[in-house]
């Protein structure tokens, strides 16, 4: 198949491409010169443009703008809401991202189904058995609102009313489904909400920890106050800023964005017609409507990336790298996947910019390559 003129962006779960209306918003907030903390008018300036940013990020969530945090992106918000919350036992589920998996180090596991969805019955089994041998510790249970590998939805809500009911802690990585799906903090039931700007078109570098009314968190990084003195250091002006915007533009597109499913489940019926039995996981649970995760049996994923690169398309495998080897990914794993199954599989993520054309052209692709390396697919092979 021959390369494209105009490579073809599939990877908005990595990242989605930054707005024009951000990067004009970060251009104009750079060229103000305050320091959020100073009384100055410049400073004046530079407080008024993050509080109405926050105000525009806590809209987004049905939040107050006094629970917003700013911090450095998802990762760290993570790290506030489990460190700085200072649980003496946490649960997280098998699917977490790195970002929580790595915080919560000493963690319970609660366990996914092959569906890709935590099982609450495992969840309301471990607070019990906590609350039983010790009624006074500080429990914690942190679940992601939507998988970045699968995009399948999580019953947050339900496991925040277990959360509750055993005088729990409850924190939701919020990272992928902001801006994909609606998202209210009252209506989630959470403590706390980390968010990132680069998931919805705003800078890198940038995101929040949302905070329920009354939570509160013991900061880890000190400084000079800053955020009520949750998160020290100069706040950085023009990401915010910019961050704001992604958020405002973001809510207003959420119903578009939920038409992507249409052109996602277009991708995933042209592969199957080719290859029935296809695994494509998480396809029987509620999904974000922009993500499938595809495996092509018996083809690296790493291969699979290459070849498509080459190709016109940028896609993400459903295994991470370190040091030059493909890890199985752990979610994929957790849902029951062979290591020769996970590691076939990549993650195609779709945005607003992909058009049908975008999606029937890597569907040939797909299959192209499937028929090109000779992959163990029966009839497309
Ligand atoms: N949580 C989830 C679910 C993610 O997908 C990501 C990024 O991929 C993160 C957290 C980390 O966010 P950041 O890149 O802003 O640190």
């Amino acid at each position: 198949m021959a390369k494209r003129d105009d490579p073809v962006y599939l990877d908005y779960n990595a990242t989605a491409p930054t707005r024009p209306e951000v990067i004009e918003a970060v251009a104009a907030a750079m060229a103000e010169p305050g320091n959020p903390s100073s009384v100055h008018g410049f400073g004046r300036t530079a407080r008024r443009i993050v509080e109405d940013a926050r105000e525009k990020i806590a809209a987004l969530l049905g939040a107050d703008p006094a629970g917003v945090v700013f911090t450095s992106g998802g990762t760290e918000a993570n790290d506030l809401a489990i460190r700085g919350s200072g649980p003496a036992r946490i649960a997280v589920s098998a699917i977490e991202h790195p970002a929580v998996l790595a915080t919560a180090d000493t963690a319970a596991m609660v366990p996914a189904g092959p569906d890709g969805v935590i099982d609450l019955a495992a969840l309301r089994e471990v607070l019990e058995g906590w609350r039983q041998a010790a009624p006074e510790d500080r429990l914690m249970v942190s679940l992601m609102l939507a998988n970045n590998e699968t995009g399948v939805v999580q019953p947050v809500a339900e496991a925040a009313e277990i959360a509750r009911a055993h005088g729990t802690v409850m924190h939701t990585d919020a990272v992928q489904a902001t801006g994909k799906m609606p998202v209210d903090l009252g209506a989630l039931g959470v403590d706390m909400l980390s968010l990132s700007a680069h998931k919805i078109g705003g800078p890198n570098g940038i995101g929040a920890l949302v905070l329920a009314d009354g939570v509160e968190v013991t900061a880890r990084i000190r400084g000079g106050g800053q955020e009520r003195g949750r998160r020290g250091g100069t706040e950085n002006v023009a990401a915010i800023a910019g961050f704001g915007v992604a958020a405002e533009l973001a809510g207003r597109e959420l119903d578009a964005f939920a038409g992507l499913a249409v052109l996602r489940d277009d991708l995933e019926a042209r592969l199957l017609a080719a290859v029935p039995g296809l695994t494509v996981f998480g396809r029987g649970a509620p999904r974000l409507p922009n993500t499938s995760c595809i495996a092509m049996p018996g083809v690296a994923a790493d291969t699979q990336l290459i070849a498509f690169d080459t190709d016109g398309y940028a896609i993400s495998a459903g295994a991470a790298c370190s040091s030059g080897k493909v890890a199985v990914s752990p979610v994929l794993a957790a849902m029951g996947a062979t290591t020769e199954e996970a590691g076939s599989t990549i993650r195609v993520s779709l945005g607003l910019h992909n058009t049908a054309a975008d999606v029937a052209d890597f569907a040939a692709a797909w299959l192209a390559l499937c028929r090109r390396v000779g992959a163990d697919t029966g009839r497309a092979a």
